[in-house]
């Protein structure tokens, strides 16, 4: 038995131990948990970085004498507002340096790295360095999380400092001052932060690329270009695409680069979940939406990238509304997706809700209504990296859906198959039998049909050993083994346990049962008993016997309870239709031939003798004073010594005589290859098996003879038609000569 088979079938009569075969996605919940669990570790890992922020020194801002407020809502910030192609900004800093106690360390001013195009200190006529956003300097460092001007050494006490900024991207800028190390502890956390950020994108692309190559699905793909666009994005935002080679390019762009790159991950997102969700799931109108709404931002990025200011002015106004937008348009995917049970889709809404509070947050700490915090820079980031994440577990577990999927289909063929195979083998078993059986004698009906059905059985129901029992079926008893040499054990097992096969049979219901070792008492195989449909008191029973514990399926045992009914079917109609054939051939009465067989006979013997120039002899019996028997004892008496001279004048003829009743209480007796004085004294014997036949009616001794008449073919006779008429006569003559005696015709009548 194949192990799939083995696996599909469920053992009749075994217990199986056992978990229900999981459906798709039911392990969405696990899932779930276990990412929980890592965001936990993350979050925790967070916090342990997260730098206090030490702000050493209280900065006041102001706007300088002659130009317009440009200090944010809580008069922390230096608001940058952008428009026009070149918005400037500038504040007065105003804040007192501590006397120089030793600590060595320089004070510096950091802002954090809002992507200004231009921005620089100025004190009388000291002046820091210009940074500029969109071309970090190498002495930046690696992956900068802030602009730092370190402050002369020598200066103390009061400070009054100009800040100066240009660009055009809204940002409000939070200048702080503080002491060098502290702001090297930011700078590291940043790195840190970033660091994550981008190497966790880096690797769930590679996993993409690796799961595409292994699933040819496309959505792979797709899912390795939003990760790298949104790895740009990132890159951009923080400023630290302009620091790589090659790609320092994209600052040709400026703030509309950004914006551009930003459109593009909200459209590549939209595009993604569709996909992720099922585009063909996902209702008509709402599909245009989304697609209508992607076409828009990339129209958006374009109008950036292609500096068209007066178009993306107005976009740049409503950058982070169109981002919402898209956030929004996303959770209403994600939510019509988790309605449908898509894998992950939940937690994904759930974190795109907070990826939407992130963004959110950060378009108002720009704006300058929102303190700007580690949370507000970076949480945003993280949002994205973990829904990016979640993304990938979503689509990874649709393989284990292809794979059920196709795991279903090759069961469904297999089953097919199996199904297609045994309905051949039972057919094919049904042909032979209808066509084999009919030819056989009696004796052999049942053995060759038995024997038939095992060797069918074999391939299709793998076996050690197989037995048909019947016993009683047709008045005997019949017992077939696969393979043969195992006959005379399962002869004598049959023979310990005939009771209790009896009650199996009459039970009905197929059981199995170990067959232990005799030595070590282990269970060493499993034997299935198929009761037959044989009407009692015969009984009969299907043995199989399988090695091993496993034993057989229901499916299994069905199929053998079938086979076995159809074999004896076909046995029960062959052997049905050789005693219809015989009682056609015989007398009832008798079990002699009947007239119309002996006719037959008689023709074909004469033909035969002509051909082969042989001689052929025909007797006419007739018994004496016959209806003086009926008469004085009835009829029933009669029968009963038609019967018995019918017997006692067969077990005088001798291997290939014919003898038939010819009527009421005549007979005929054939002889082939015998003639005149043969003939006769056959003739002689069967009248003396007559008369000395002991017959006893009620107590009553009864006394038979028999007259004959004998007839031999001659030369020219092709049919016995004279013949026959000859041994009439001689019966005559014989009946007239006082009977109980033998006359033969002459070779010519006169
Ligand atoms: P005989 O031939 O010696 O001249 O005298 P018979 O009494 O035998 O005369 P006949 O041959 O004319 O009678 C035949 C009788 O055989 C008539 C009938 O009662 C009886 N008979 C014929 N067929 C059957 C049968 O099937 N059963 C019984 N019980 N009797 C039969
Ligand atoms: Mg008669
Ligand atoms: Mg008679």
């Amino acid at each position: 038995m194949s192990a799939c088979a083995r696996g599909r079938d469920r053992p009749a009569g075994a217990v199986l131990i056992g978990l229900p075969k999981p459906e798709p996605g039911s392990h969405e919940g696990l899932l779930a948990a276990c990412m929980a669990l890592l965001l936990c570790l993350f979050a925790v890992a967070i916090a342990g970085v997260v730098p206090e922020e030490q702000v050493s020194v209280d900065v006041a801002i102001s706007a300088l004498p002659g130009e317009a407020r440009a200090t944010s809502e809580d008069g922390n910030g230096v608001l940058l507002p952008a428009s026009g192609d070149d918005s400037r900004s500038a504040a007065l800093l105003r804040f007192a340096l501590p006397e120089p106690d030793g600590r060595g360390s320089r004070w510096v001013v950091r802002i954090e790295r809002d992507p200004v195009d231009a921005l620089w200190l100025q004190r009388g006529t000291w002046r820091s360095d210009t940074l500029d956003f969109f071309a970090p300097r190498d002495d930046e460092g690696i992956l900068p999380g802030g602009y730092l001007f370190p402050l002369p050494a020598d200066w103390t006490g009061p400070i009054e400092l100009q800040l100066h900024a240009r660009g055009n991207v809204r940002s409000a800028l939070r200048p702080k001052v503080m002491r060098e190390a502290e702001a090297m502890r930011l700078e590291q956390y940043g790195v840190a932060t970033s660091a994550m950020v981008y190497a966790s994108l880096f690797t769930i692309g590679l996993l993409a690329l690796a799961l595409f190559s292994a699933a040819r699905d496309r959505l792979f793909l797709a899912l390795f270009a939003y990760i790298v666009v949104t790895l740009l994005t990132l890159g951009a935002a923080n400023g630290h695409l302009y620091q790589l080679p090659g790609l320092r390019l994209f600052a040709f762009w400026r703030g509309p680069g950004l914006y551009a790159l930003g459109m593009l991950l909200a459209a590549s997102w939209l595009q993604m979940l569709l996909q992720y969700a099922g585009a063909e799931a996902v209702p008509r109108p709402g599909r245009r939406v989304v697609d209508i709404a992607c076409l828009a931002l990339v129209v958006f990025a374009a109008a950036c990238l292609l500096n068209i200011t007066a178009l993306s002015d107005a976009f740049l106004r409503f950058g982070a509304t169109a981002w919402a937008l898209a956030l929004v348009l996303g959770l209403a995917i994600l939510f019509d997706a988790g309605r449908r049970r898509v894998a992950m889709a939940w937690p994904l809404a759930v974190l795109t809700l907070l990826t939407l509070v992130g963004v959110v947050m950060m378009d108002l700490s720009m704006r300058g209504q929102l303190l700007d915090s580690v949370l507000v820079r970076y949480g945003y980031q993280l949002g994205i990296v973990v829904s990016v994440a979640i993304l990938s577990v979503g689509l990874v577990s649709r393989i284990g859906e292809y794979r059920h999927q196709r795991d279903r289909e090759l069961l469904a063929r297999t089953d097919t198959e199996r199904r297609m195979q045994r309905e051949a083998a039972r057919s094919n078993l049904a042909a032979t039998l209808q066509t084999s059986l009919r030819a056989l004698p009696v004796a052999d009906i049942e053995w060759s049909a038995f024997r038939e059905l095992l060797d069918r059985l074999g391939p299709l129901l793998p076996m050690e050993r197989g037995a048909m029992v019947a016993q009683g079926y047709h008045g005997h008893d019949t017992l077939v083994v696969e393979p043969v040499p195992a006959t005379d054990a399962v002869k004598d097992s049959i023979a310990r346990r005939t009771l209790a096969l009896k009650r199996l049979a009459a039970n009905g219901i197929p059981q199995q049962q170990p067959v232990a070792s005799e030595a070590t008492q282990s269970v060493v195989a499993i034997e299935a008993v198929v009761p037959l449909p044989i009407r009692a008191p015969a009984w009969g029973v299907l043995l199989l016997q399988r090695a091993g514990t496993d034993g057989f399926t229901t499916e299994e045992l069905s199929l053998a309870g079938d086979f076995a009914r159809l074999a004896l079917l076909h046995v029960d109609q062959a052997v049905a239709a050789v005693n219809l054939r015989r009682s056609a051939e015989l007398d009832a009465l008798t079990g002699s031939l009947n007239r119309r067989t002996i006719d037959q006979w008689l023709g074909r013997a004469f033909s035969e003798a002509a051909r082969d120039q042989q001689p052929v002899s025909v007797l006419f019996l007739d018994l004496d004073h016959f209806k003086s028997i009926n008469d004085r004892h009835g009829h029933a008496c009669g029968d009963f010594c038609l019967r018995n001279v019918a017997s006692a004048l067969r077990g005088a003829l001798q291997e290939g005589d014919l003898f038939g009743r010819y009527g009421g209480e005549e007979f005929i007796a054939i002889l082939p290859g015998r003639a005149g004085a043969a003939a006769r004294t056959i003739a002689e014997q069967l009248r003396a098996a007559v008369e000395n036949l002991p017959l006893e009616w009620n107590g009553q001794a009864l006394r038979l003879t028999v007259s004959v008449g004998v007839a031999t073919r001659r030369e020219h006779e092709q049919t016995p038609d004279e013949a026959l008429a000859r041994a009439d006569k001689a019966l005559y003559a014989a009946k007239r000569a006082g009977r109980n005696c033998v006359q033969v015709a002459p070779a010519v009548f006169t």
